[in-house]
């Protein structure tokens, strides 16, 4: 892929350096190039090399050459002495009494050398990892193909966010919270809109997503109401893995494989042989923080990344933090900076429904089970979303 197209996508293969850089000796001031033995000297300047050209000749004893940042250093020349530490006069130049061979100029091979791996396969390609590519004289690179995801919202209440909702209904915002979600995971995503609460239209929209789509993304239909209809249509397409988690929010999360089968063309390679289907609960948290919790990570995957997780740090709780009874709980907090630590402050209630408890958190709290909650002052890992 083109460098202009990489930045954000991950390197599929290793990336080792054809050759040294820098390629050539190469001044790291502007100043005067001769010999060190020459120290406390006037000396003859005989030409000049700037960046891109070069001096052609040698410099012997008793001459300097000219130089300027990034100009070639002259053969015979073994130093470089800046322009403030010289006295001009005319055609000469005296030098200081001191002077050390090697000095003021970048030798070949410092920065990196011919052979050396410079990028390993799996990491995300930002400014410095392109600029190092574009140095080496790689006009594309080989990435990883984003995953391709059909994102799905379901349920008859739902209207399209810009229509007024009438009695009864709401306004679909998993979709828009979900691509957004989708996309800083890495993923191409082909919305559906809305699906119905019925089961042969929406297995029909399901069936022609799949045949294009690596991953399917639905919120919504998967409790146990009788509309709930997700569960048993990823039943009859493919294998239902997980229906249910001990997980607040997030219960009903659903995840599915289904085998990809005929609008394939040939033999599938690895790893494409199944799609894989994430039922994520309605609620708007719910959705979200089963998104972060296990499909983030499964696309972070597909695309080769090293790294799954969001990072992890040690913050001070602010509050006291219940548990649930049977069900780990992934509390939002904002945090806070005080002196070398990180406290976290709860976002208020944890209403599954009420998106202000995700909206600006910082983190993720991981309360387990039990009676026991975790007291105010206690340090816990927090899955980091965004630093203060
Ligand atoms: P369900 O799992 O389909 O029973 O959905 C549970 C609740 O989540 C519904 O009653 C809605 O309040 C809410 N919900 C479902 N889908 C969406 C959506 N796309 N956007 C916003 N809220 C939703
Ligand atoms: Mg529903």
């Amino acid at each position: 892929m083109a460098l202009a197209h990489c930045a954000g996508r991950v390197l599929a293969e290793d990336l080792t350096a054809p050759a040294s850089l820098p390629a050539f000796p190469s001044s790291a001031v502007d100043g005067y190039a001769l010999r060190a033995a020459d120290a406390g000297k006037s000396l003859r300047v005989i030409g000049e090399s700037a960046a891109g050209r070069p001096f052609e000749g040698k410099v012997l004893a008793g001459f300097a050459v000219r130089i300027l940042t990034g100009g070639v250093l002259p053969d015979g020349a073994d130093c470089v002495v800046m322009l403030e530490d010289v006295d001009e006069k005319g055609e000469l130049v005296t030098v200081p009494a001191t002077l050390k061979a090697g000095q003021n100029f970048h030798v070949p091979g410092a920065d990196l050398r011919e052979g050396e791996r410079v990028l390993v396969a799996g990491v995300q390609l930002g400014a410095a990892e392109l600029g190092l590519a574009a140095a080496l004289g790689f006009p594309r690179l080989p990435v990883r193909r984003r995953p391709r995801v059909a994102l799905m919202s379901t349920g008859d209440e739902l209207v399209e966010v810009g229509a007024k909702p009438v009695r009864g209904q709401i306004v679909d915002s998993n979709r828009w919270a979900l691509l957004a979600a989708l996309r800083e995971a890495g993923a191409e995503v082909r919305s559906l809109g809305i699906g119905p609460d019925e089961a042969d239209p929406l297995n029909r929209l399901v069936k022609n997503a799949l045949a294009e789509a690596d991953v399917l993304v639905t919120s919504g239909g998967v409790s146990v109401g009788t509309h709930d209809l997700i569960k048993p249509l990823l039943e009859s397409l493919g294998t239902v893995h997980v229906g249910r988690v001990k997980l607040k929010p997030g219960k009903p999360f659903t995840f599915a494989t289904i085998p990809a089968s005929a609008p394939h063309p040939g033999p599938l390679p690895e790893g494409e042989r199944e799609k894989l289907a994430f039922g994520l609960p309605g609620f708007p948290v719910s959705s979200l923080v089963t998104f972060e919790v296990f499909v983030r990570p499964a696309l972070r995957k597909m695309q080769g990344f090293t790294q799954l997780q969001r990072p992890s740090l040690p913050v001070r709780l602010g509050y006291d933090a219940r548990a649930t009874a049977d069900r780990t709980e992934y509390q939002r907090v904002t945090l806070r900076r005080d002196g070398r630590e990180l406290v976290a402050e709860t976002t208020g209630s944890q209403s599954s429904s009420r998106l202000m408890s995700l909206a600006g958190a910082h983190a993720l709290v991981r309360v387990p089970s039990g009676d026991q909650g975790i007291m105010a002052g206690t340090i816990v890992e927090a899955m980091i979303l965004s630093l203060p």
